[in-house]
């Protein structure tokens, strides 16, 4: 997926590329930076002194050493002051040449911190909001797998009115489909009755089974009458919105050679959060989106809290995939794309 929000430890992070929310001295500090430090031992240190500080908003390269990265960017983010002295142009400036610097050096993974949220007291959520937008506005013209690593999930600028209103519909649809599951007992004797079924039927002569010539002709009859696929109704669906495939991949925020797989290997079958995700990126109906999913083979269900927080988004028209990502990665479930 080109951007993943993660909560991790960043110098845990296998990627070309991290990203150090450093100080304009780049001769380290605490926070993000002092454990890159730690993690990388001391030639890290080392190259450092050789850069000569990095003005804020400007990026630097130096190698990974003992991290689990080929390179270290180190970015000298904004100290906050009250939002008026430039902040936002800073904090954008360091996104910015971070992942030109990253693209310089041909990295296609980086991961990035909130930069600037921690001791220079950047807001968190809009810190937050600062990095999605440079990151995908960056990543409409370029193939690279960006990571946003945090350490809580404070920084979710999810509104808290929308954030309750869809606890308050996952409450209502994920309990009455569970209080109206049936028993356990009542599971148990369907389970019965359908072995005794099965028993019965099989103590049927075999002949009774044995395929037809007059069942084989309709078997193919039937076979000639596959429904439009997955693919299919995804390229028809493009057109019909006057999208081009460019404009549907990067919406959906799903890596160009999965779109193209699923493009020309006619009997690919992508995962739901996939097909999902082409969905809220063609802005597709309630109904058009279980037509979709259930060519890949899946269905909308109110067994699964993931399931009814993009039923809910659809039903009240937001397809902002971001956002929706976001909403799902505060409720831990899984994200959209892929
Ligand atoms: P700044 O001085 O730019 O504010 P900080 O290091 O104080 O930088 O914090 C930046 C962000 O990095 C904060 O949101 C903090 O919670 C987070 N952070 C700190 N350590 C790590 C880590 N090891 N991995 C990922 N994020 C981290």
């Amino acid at each position: 997926m080109p951007l993943e929000i993660v909560r991790n430890d960043i110098t845990k992070m296998s990627v070309d590329a991290i990203v150090n929310a450093a100080n304009t001295t780049l001769l380290g500090g605490g926070g993000v930076d002092g454990a890159i430090h730690r993690a990388a031992g001391p030639q890290l240190l080392e190259e450092c002194r050789t850069l000569h500080g990095c003005r804020t908003g400007e990026a630097k390269i130096t190698r990974g050493y003992r991290l689990p990265c080929k390179y270290v960017i180190h970015t000298a983010g904004p100290i906050w002051q009250d939002g008026h002295h430039g902040e936002h142009e800073l904090l954008t400036a360091c996104y910015k040449n971070s992942l030109e610097l990253a693209d310089k050096y041909h990295c296609e993974s980086v991961a990035f911190p909130l930069i600037s949220s921690g001791v220079y007291g950047y807001p968190k959520a809009q810190a937050l909001k600062v990095a999605m937008d440079t990151i995908t506005q960056f990543l409409l013209d370029h193939d690279m797998t960006v990571y946003i690593v945090v350490f809580s999930k404070d920084a979710f600028e999810v509104s808290s009115k929308l954030f309750k209103d869809i606890e308050a519909y996952i409450d209502d649809v994920y309990v009455d489909e569970h209080l109206s599951a049936p028993s356990e007992s009542m599971r148990m004797r369907l389970q019965r009755r359908y072995l005794e079924k099965a028993k019965a039927t099989e103590a049927e002569p075999e002949e009774c089974c044995a395929p037809s010539m007059a069942s084989d002709a309709r078997l193919d009859d039937m076979l000639s009458q596959v429904d439009e696929s997955f693919a299919q109704m995804l390229i028809r669906k493009i057109d019909e919105k006057h999208m081009t495939d460019a404009q549907c991949y990067k919406r959906a925020n799903v890596d160009r050679r999965l779109f193209n797989k699923i493009k020309n290997i006619p009997d690919y079958k992508p995962s739901k959060q996939t097909a999902l995700a082409f969905a809220i990126a063609l802005e597709l109906s309630l109904n058009e989106t279980k037509d979709m999913l259930m060519k890949a083979g899946f269905a909308l269900s109110h067994s699964s809290k993931a399931d009814i927080v993009v039923e809910y988004c659809i039903m009240t028209g937001n397809y902002d995939i971001m956002e929706i990502n976001q909403i799902l990665f505060k409720l831990d479930l899984q994200p959209l794309g892929y």
